[in-house]
């Protein structure tokens, strides 16, 4: 409890955005009940773990951590106090009855599409303690028929200049890989209404950069007012048009759902940032079929190749998957010329890690792990090159930056360029918190395969320039 009455609420959070977004929604879901937000699990009234079950030692990790967790509770004990220890998320959906048996000293487990009864679960759980049934462990691993989204608080925290927007969840693509479809089940648009409404709430409280999220975000078809369904690239143009909010990002997306006018959206909407996280997964027909993507390496670069007609400066990203089962020498040389053929400004690639439950799992042609090794490591060289080459291509340009944070340094201010780096400016100690959540422009004076550095550029204007893109014959010679 603080000085002031109100309980303190820990919340750690693992994986991606989503859960991030999940994360800040639980705590405005158990603010009316008085819980405030802290640093620390160290005196917390409720301790919630929002975990994420992608890949392998996730559930340990969890385990880990609640076995430290229970020194925090025994200590609010000793002192005659409570803790409610909870875990949320992905590992709670997928392993919840498991976690109760190992773990008693928690109190509640809840999936991740019921976190809106979470005031309930809380008195529940209270009153099973007053009865003398502290270690009842409640658990909601529910995929109930109402959306939480109907649910939900309006946000109480500031938000500050960036903000993720949930506008889609689920997934019915069930990846041969992937845990997904089980934990977060079916695929699920909110409404354009609700969307625009919160995202105008988001725009009035400050933010001037929106992140549209989803497990699968441009399979977007939420339903209009007038009827019908609307697709991603209209949903852009909408919030393209409220004032104040000067940038959109949207992640993640499938490359089976970038329809004609999300690409065109990337042509003509400014506020659209050029800049698109769109995994692959590996560049092999033989393995994408296998994972069933239901794509091809080729109908992947025909998509990349229309982004850049549109966009000629996109900034692209992706996933990749080495050592999926069965994947060969050959396989994997298709995603190196894949991964050279494309030029990727950043990418994110993992060894394949088997999720029970999933088909892929159980397939006997597992790969070992010292050859996921040795393809992990040659597939990141790669990408760390490509990244440093398109950061070093920004050597000397001006760029808009949104600066959003403290840097490590101080006297820093950290933001994002249009094409999501990292972006350091130093700055006077007069000008940080004037500065901090505008956009600014910066010179780019120094470069590094993980961000940029750069110098505030005094009373010039934002602007959104166009740097002409190396065409993708230029970037398949980046590295051979
Ligand atoms: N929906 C997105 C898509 O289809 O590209 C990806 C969502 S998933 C939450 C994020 C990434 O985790 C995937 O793109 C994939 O690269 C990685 N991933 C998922 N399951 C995995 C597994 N079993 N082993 C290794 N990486 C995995
Ligand atoms: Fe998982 Fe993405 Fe495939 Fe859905 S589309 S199963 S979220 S990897």
């Amino acid at each position: 409890m603080t000085e002031n009455g109100k309980k303190r609420l820990f919340i750690k959070t693992y994986g991606c955005q989503m859960n991030v977004y999940d994360s800040a929604r639980m705590a405005d879901v158990l603010a009316p009940l008085g819980y405030t937000p802290v640093d620390s699990p160290r005196g917390a009234d409720m301790v919630i773990l929002n975990t994420c079950h992608i890949r392998e030692k996730a559930s340990e990790k969890v385990f880990s951590e609640l076995g430290r967790l229970r020194a925090f509770k025994q200590a609010q004990e000793a002192a005659g106090k409570d803790m409610v220890l909870a875990v949320a998320g992905c590992v709670a959906q997928a392993e919840g009855e498991e976690i109760l048996r190992r773990a008693p000293q928690v109190d509640l487990v809840f999936g991740p599409q019921t976190y809106h009864r979470l005031p309930e679960m809380v008195v529940r759980a209270a009153r099973a303690a007053g009865k003398g049934d502290p270690k009842a462990g409640l658990l909601d691993i529910d995929f109930p028929v109402e959306s939480k989204f109907d649910h939900l608080p309006e946000e109480t925290a500031d938000p500050g200049a960036t903000a993720f927007l949930s506008v889609q969840e689920g997934c019915d693509k069930f990846c041969s890989f992937c845990v997904v479809p089980y934990t977060r089940g079916a695929e699920f648009s909110r409404p354009v209404a609700a969307v625009l409404a919160e995202a105008r709430r988001l725009v009035a409280a400050g933010v001037q950069e929106i992140t549209l999220l989803g497990q699968n975000v441009n399979a977007y078809h939420g339903a209009a007012e007038g009827g019908g369904t609307w697709g991603l690239g209209r949903l852009l143009r909408a919030l393209a048009e409220i004032d104040g909010l000067n940038r959109l990002r949207y992640t993640t997306s499938h490359p089976r759902d970038m329809d004609d006018e999300l690409i065109a959206v990337h042509g003509d909407e400014p506020k659209v940032m050029p800049y698109l996280h769109l995994p692959i997964q590996s560049g092999s027909d033989r393995v994408l079929a296998a994972m069933n993507r239901r794509h091809t390496a080729d109908d992947y670069l025909r998509i990349v190749e229309r982004l850049r007609r549109a966009r000629p400066d996109i900034a692209l990203s992706s996933d990749f998957i080495v050592g999926f089962p069965g994947e060969s020498d050959a396989d994997f040389a298709a995603t190196l010329r894949l991964v050279n053929e494309v030029g990727y400004a950043q990418a994110y690639s993992f060894k394949y890690s088997p999720r029970p439950g999933t088909p892929a799992a159980v397939e006997d042609n597992q790969v070992s792990e010292a050859v996921k090794a040795e393809r992990l490591a040659g597939l990141q060289q790669l990408l760390g090159e490509q990244a440093e080459a398109f950061n070093r291509a920004c050597l000397g340009r001006r760029l808009p930056v949104l600066l959003e944070r403290a840097g490590r340094k101080p006297g820093q201010l950290v933001g994002r360029s249009p094409y999501m780096q990292a972006v350091h400016v130093s700055l006077p100690a007069l000008a940080i918190q004037r500065l901090k959540g505008q956009l600014v422009e910066v010179a780019v004076e120094a470069v590094s395969a993980n961000s940029l550095t750069g110098r505030l550029i005094v009373d010039a204007e934002p602007s959104h320039p166009r740097p002409a893109a190396p065409s993708i014959a230029t970037r398949s010679r980046i590295s051979a």
